[in-house]
């Protein structure tokens, strides 16, 4: 057995049965979730169905009450498992930017590299300023977080997760928090970054770029995920009721 667990996977992020519980609510009721290399899985479903939480266990950001979770094929929810070590190969986006207002742009994406992985100034820097060139603010690595649009701060975040070099990077509403004419841009880096091949898993209400990016769609309710399909099945062949009216209340 012991060779099994460190045998190579062939998904990123393998979770099985995940129960979570907050107090008597049970807020994931046994969630599977797999997902390949350069796979970007989309998660949808109403407020509350525990998007949330299932992509909070992926990286533990979240103790599962029950279950397991593998990156890429070593199981993290087995407590030997140095998970400071692990989140440094799982990038995470959140709707709310999360960057430090008193640090310029450079200096947010380069602090993990520099405190993390103990890269020194010059070399974190210059991968700062790469993963910035990626995300279309080469020319704005010296402003501070105020001086960026909502849109600009959320691809500076993405230059964040991706100057790690992570194995995967999980998105939870990454353009929710955006005044819609800045929505576009960010998108448009994700959609990128799945063209370069990068694994992703998507929490989000853009169903328009889930039909258009998506391999994989996941729609979860109450806890569970009740469907899941290409992005072809899931929105012109729902199945459940649950999934139809979701679709006629989002589109
Ligand atoms: P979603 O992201 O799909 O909107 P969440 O994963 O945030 O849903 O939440 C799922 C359910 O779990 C909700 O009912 C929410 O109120 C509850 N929940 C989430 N986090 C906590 C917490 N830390 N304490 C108590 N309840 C929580
Ligand atoms: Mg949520």
């Amino acid at each position: 057995m012991a060779h099994a667990q460190t045998a190579p996977s062939r998904y990123v992020v393998e979770a099985y049965d995940i129960h979570k519980s907050f107090g008597d609510f049970e807020a994931l009721k046994g969630v599977n979730l797999t997902v390949a290399p350069q796979e970007l899985v989309f998660i949808i479903g109403p407020s509350g169905s525990g998007k949330s939480t299932m992509l909070r266990c992926c990286n533990l950001l979240e103790q599962p009450t029950s279950g397991q979770v593998k990156i890429t094929g070593e199981e993290i929810t087995n407590r030997s498992v140095d998970i400071n070590k692990v989140r440094q190969r799982i990038g995470m986006v959140f709707q709310q930017f999360n960057l430090y207002p008193h640090m310029s742009a450079l200096g947010n994406v380069s602090l993990a590299l520099r405190k993390v992985k103990k890269m020194a100034r010059s070399e974190a820097e210059d991968r700062a300023q790469a993963a910035l060139q990626r995300v279309g603010l080469a020319d704005k690595a010296g402003n501070h977080p105020t001086e960026l649009s909502g849109g600009q701060q959320q691809r500076v975040a993405i230059a964040r997760a991706i100057a790690m070099e992570p194995d995967v990077i999980l998105f939870d509403e990454p353009t929710s928090a955006l005044d819609p004419e800045l929505v576009g841009s960010v998108l448009e880096v994700m959609r990128e970054l799945r063209e370069s091949g990068m694994t992703m898993v998507v929490v989000s209400h853009e169903m328009r770029f889930a039909r258009d990016a998506a391999d994989r769609v996941i729609f979860m309710d109450g806890g569970l995920v009740v469907e899941e399909g290409t992005p072809e099945r899931i929105f012109t062949d729902a199945r459940s009721d649950r999934l139809k009216s979701f679709l006629h209340s989002v589109t």
